[in-house]
Order: C-alpha cells, then structure tokens, then sequence
C-alpha cells in the first residue's frame, strides 16, 4: 500500500497518510482542519524491509515452483 504525502496548507503540517489507490485524496489536515495538498513524493513507492523480491529469485523458488523442476523454475521470471 502506497503511503502519500501531505501539506497542509494552513498550518504548515506535513504528514504521511497510508492509502490504497482506489482512496481518495485527504482533504482536510490531520492537525488543524485546514486544506491539504498532495505532495509529490519519490519515497512513496519505496518498498520498506524489502529485498524479499530479489532474495526470492536467488535463494529460494516460488510456492507456485514447489512442484516443478529446479530447471524450468528457473525460467520464470
Ligand atoms: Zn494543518
């Protein structure tokens, strides 16, 4: 889930806000009420506590391999 960030534009506030894409945007500051303005954020899509995606090729096959050939596991993806 995509966390998006926020400023609020009456009290300066900036925060995150955890939310799915189907969401729609905050509108009001968490803190004061105020308007709120999405922020632009290249931190938003960073996978925390990742490393999962690349380990997963390396070291350990796919549940959906479990039954196949190391050979032809190694062919997905
Ligand atoms: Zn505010």
């Amino acid at each position: 889930m995509p966390i998006y960030e926020y400023e609020c534009n009456k009290c300066g506030l900036v925060f995150e806000a955890r939310q799915k894409f189907s969401d729609a945007p905050l509108q009001e500051c968490k803190e004061c009420g105020g308007g709120v303005k999405k922020l632009i954020s290249s931190t938003a899509f960073t996978l925390k506590g990742g490393g999962w995606y690349e380990q997963g090729y390396s070291s350990a096959a796919p549940s959906t391999c479990s039954k196949a050939k190391a050979g032809e596991c190694s062919k997905v993806g």
